[in-house]
């Protein structure tokens, strides 16, 4: 026995130096591999603020430092530094971080001492060191052009007098360098087109005072470039405010009775609560949010063209019952139970009178329409359309051209009506604003004609 204790201890050992060796030769010298590095704007250049992802990957040992850099001349701005916990030399499993994707913003707001000209991104991340070596970084770079001036906007047209819930149009001009123009106000976008038989740089934009919108002075016409430098312009020299009118609506049960079911029917992902005022209010908010973002998308769709050369009419004989814009309470055994915005005018004369087309167009709808029931939108152009609801009976198809005063249905009580009329809506990029004005040739002349000239066919 005790001749075999050196030749264990023999073996152990061989077993252990060598094994101590390579450990040690691994702890020494298994530094992490350079990592992988991309860089990705989001913009062609860097303007007010561009968003630039950048991912790293080092699935190895993992990330161990990360740092994000501006260099202008001489000037290195640290935007972002961040540091991990690696593996240690000799651990091949265990946790680590393998990449990281992060977006850096950069531009005038975030790197204050920017300046046009160019810039360069560099992006450094340590590798993860050994007990006896430490090696370079790896680091990758990417230089774009800084550009702070937006492009130049100038102003054209003259007399700007837009009312609340009203249109108006603005002629103006923009820089090269722009790409996206047109009126902003408040959450509305109306885009700025070519204006037909002008420059090169001349644009117009149709636009609408939002008949919810009170401050005139947030109505801005804004041009931007491809990195974000934003121009705007106030233009408006008088807004005249239309406060929305109120109403009360009484619901009744014999009513909902006969408008929930049939809505109900037409529009199969409805949620259907088995309570009548539960439903109808569904219908109601839902239903007619839904359906006005319908409407926003089709106006996308509109070409740019006047489809239209004369004002637009009215139905004949129609008695309005309601006009434009009032907020109405409903109530149901005296309590408040909804809020909606009516954005239409009702029109009566006899039951199932003969409608027709306000202006030339395009249908672009002509089925069951949510709370408009049956109903006909015709598309006159550069995002201007015309909305007939409630409709008994449709005369007109999809995708049918129609002149001015051509029948495109009789009116109704189908969809939200309470008895047979015309729910007559004009639609500026999916907002509904008052037709009065595009009803009236005076209006047209003095607010369109007058600012768009012959890009505007208009006959008196
Ligand atoms: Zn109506």
């Amino acid at each position: 026995m005790a001749k075999r204790k050196p030749r264990y201890l023999f073996r152990i050992l061989l077993v252990v130096i060598p094994a101590a060796m390579i450990f040690l030769g691994v702890a020494s010298f298994r530094t992490g591999p350079a990592a992988m590095i991309e860089i990705r704007p989001t913009m062609p250049g860097i303007g007010k603020l561009t968003p630039v992802e950048i991912s790293i990957d080092e699935p190895v040992r993992g990330l161990s430092g990360v740092r994000v850099e501006v260099v202008q001349d001489e000037r290195v701005e640290v935007l972002e530094q961040r540091d991990y916990a690696p593996r240690a030399p000799w651990q091949f499993w265990g946790p680590r971080v393998p990449r990281e994707d992060m977006v850096v913003n950069i531009g005038k707001e975030t790197v204050g001492a920017l300046k046009e000209g160019e810039a360069t991104i560099r992006v450094i991340a340590d590798r993860a060191p050994a007990w006896l070596r430490r090696p370079e970084p790896a680091s990758a770079e990417l230089t774009l052009s800084v550009r702070l001036r937006p492009p130049s906007l100038q102003v054209q047209s003259l007399h700007t007098y837009v009312s609340q819930g009203g249109s108006e149009a603005v002629v103006y001009r923009v820089g090269d360098s722009s790409i996206k123009d047109g009126v902003r106000a408040g959450e509305w976008w109306f885009p700025g087109y070519p204006l037909p038989g002008g420059g090169d740089r001349d644009r117009f934009a149709l636009f609408s005072m939002p008949y919810d919108m009170t401050d005139g002075s947030e109505i801005r016409l804004v041009a931007v470039d491809d990195v974000g430098n934003e121009a705007t312009a106030s233009f408006i020299d008088r807004a005249t405010a239309k406060p929305l009118r109120r109403e009360e609506i009484r619901l009744s049960d014999s009513f909902m009775q006969r408008v929930v079911p049939p809505i109900q029917a037409q529009n199969p992902d409805l949620t259907e609560s088995g309570d009548l005022l539960q439903d109808y209010l569904t219908i109601n908010g839902d239903l007619r949010e839904s359906n006005a973002a319908t409407l926003r998308r089709l106006s996308e769709a509109s070409p740019p063209e006047f489809r239209w050369n004369k004002r637009f009419v009215q139905m004949r004989n129609g008695q309005v019952m309601s006009a434009f814009a009032v907020r109405r309470t409903y109530t149901y055994n005296g309590q408040a139970v909804d809020q909606q915005d009516h954005l239409g005018f009702d029109l009566a004369s006899t039951a199932h009178a003969e409608i027709q087309a306000a202006n030339d167009g395009v249908v672009v709808l002509a089925g069951y329409f949510g709370i408009y029931g049956n109903c006909v939108v015709i598309d006159h152009g550069y995002g201007l359309m015309s909305l007939y609801g409630h409709l008994s009976s449709i005369a007109v198809e999809e995708g049918q051209t129609v002149e001015r005063n051509e029948p495109v249905g009789r009116s109704g009580q189908t969809g939200l009506a309470g008895g047979d009329h015309l729910h007559f809506t004009i639609l500026l990029r999916g907002l509904p604003v008052n037709p009065q004005e595009w009803w009236d040739r005076n209006w047209i002349h003095d607010r369109l004609k007058l600012k768009l000239g012959a890009a505007l066919p208009f006959e008196r």
